[in-house]
């Protein structure tokens, strides 16, 4: 089932011409309509007629996080205010937050993406779907909003919190779609369990999560928990928000909607590409967007390229692998690369934990020290095959043959971890302090 199949299931070349013209188009706007672009472009000496193919966008220079914060609030916009009809922004860890803007015709090509996104995770007009993404001004509850709405889906406006309510709603409802970040899934979950609420009471039957990192393992384990099947939506609000990439119900990588946004991964520390497979970052061009297109931007979102056709849905727009972390999310704990993903992946391998867990990251002298808590499931418990030190050396030696440094961890009771109802937060990293 395709939304769009003409766009959706292009053959390659049409695909790519089509891409060229836009970029064509995209680059001569930003040119003549945002004066920071052409500061950038006359400093490295290219005009928008150097763009002859897609190739030649390497010739441009890329777009940082940075850069927008510099261009705070609005002057990175290539249309008048009087042109925008929405403004959302993302809360910045550090100051001020990013500023987006759109124009209507924007908001039209993101409920167009987030339709095509419902439908590639299996979603349709039949469906409920229970919103639990946060709304204001965070990407993740209107951008889904509107898309399931121009679906023709029933949508459930809830928003994130209140979890209780979530579960009564779902249950009284009949939601068939949930909608949220994993982690806030994995609360639900939880709470359902503890309200007596068994999956099957529920007509749930899909869950489409995003907006933060989870493994395969986390997948596993709320498709168990919830009784359904669980896709990856990836996006990001300076691009556009929810509705960059979708994974398809193969379950095998994100299909990026490619006649919208061009992509490439880069080596981080040498912008370099880098060969299919590869981990590196994320870099996300523009092509439709009017109010805020974006030139090479860079997602600080790691990921893969995924070579080769889409064995199950007939898409043709390449695929990128799920997300493992952010460039900035990365710890670098004695000299070693660790992503908090990677860490709940080895966890949920071994059983008997819980996906709720946190990284303390400190400094002893010189030394870097990890700690790992995670929470005992209370499966552990009933079943008894081990002690608690016991399951605490599995897990010390499982971290260290996996990722190659060594923790500490620490089992709590179960429920003892804070709970989130947006983004997780993951890392507790001492040492800046
Ligand atoms: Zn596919």
């Amino acid at each position: 089932m395709y939304w769009n199949q003409k766009a959706e299931c292009m053959p390659r070349d049409e695909l790519r011409e089509l891409q060229l013209e836009r970029l064509k188009q995209t680059v001569s706007r930003v040119y003549h309509d945002v004066p920071h672009y052409r500061r950038q472009f006359q400093e490295i000496g290219v005009r928008p007629e150097d763009i002859n193919s897609l190739e030649d966008l390497r010739l441009l220079p890329f777009t940082t996080k940075q850069d927008l914060r510099d261009n705070y609030p609005y002057d990175m916009f290539a249309v008048p205010l009087s042109e925008v009809v929405r403004i959302h922004a993302s809360s910045g860890t550090t100051g001020k937050p990013t500023v987006v803007g759109y124009t209507r015709r924007d908001l039209a090509t993101w409920a167009e993406l987030m339709a095509r996104a419902l439908v590639c995770g299996g979603a349709s007009r039949q469906d409920v779907i229970q919103n639990a993404f946060g709304y204001g001004l965070f990407t993740g509850g209107l951008g889904i909003h509107y898309g399931a709405e121009c679906l023709g889906a029933s949508v459930i406006p809830i928003s994130g919190g209140n979890t209780k309510r979530q579960v009564m709603i779902m249950k009284d409802f009949g939601t068939t779609v949930l909608t949220c970040t994993p982690s806030y899934a994995l609360h639900i979950a939880e709470v359902m369990a503890e309200m007596g609420v068994k999956p099957e009471e529920t007509k749930l039957r899909c869950g489409i999560f995003g907006a933060e990192p989870w493994s395969e393992n986390m997948r596993r384990n709320l498709e168990a928990k919830l009784g359904i099947d669980a896709y990856d939506i990836y996006g990001l609000s300076e691009v556009i928000g929810p509705g960059v990439a979708m994974e398809c119900q193969g379950k095998h990588g994100l299909h990026i909607f490619e006649d919208h946004f061009i992509a490439e991964i880069i080596d981080p520390q040498t912008g370099e590409p880098v060969a299919p497979g590869e981990p590196g970052e994320l870099v996300i061009t523009t092509i439709t967007k009017e109010a805020f297109p974006l030139i090479r931007y860079r997602t600080r979102d790691v990921t893969a390229m995924i070579e080769g056709e889409c064995p199950n849905c007939g898409r043709t727009h390449m695929r990128i692998g799920r997300i493992t972390g952010r460039t900035d999310d990365m710890l670098i704990i004695r000299g070693v690369n660790v992503f908090p993903s990677q860490v709940e992946s080895v966890l949920l391998s071994i059983g008997y934990t819980e996906p709720q867990y946190l990284l303390i990251v400190d400094r002893e002298g010189n030394l870097d020290t990890l700690e790992i808590q995670v929470e005992v499931s209370s499966q552990f418990f009933s079943d008894k095959v081990r002690g608690l030190e016991e399951l605490e050396a599995v897990i010390r030696r499982e971290i260290e043959s996996t990722l190659g440094i060594s923790a500490k961890v620490r089992l709590v009771e179960p429920k003892t971890i804070q709970r989130s109802e947006g983004k997780a937060v993951r890392v507790v990293d001492r040492r800046q302090i």
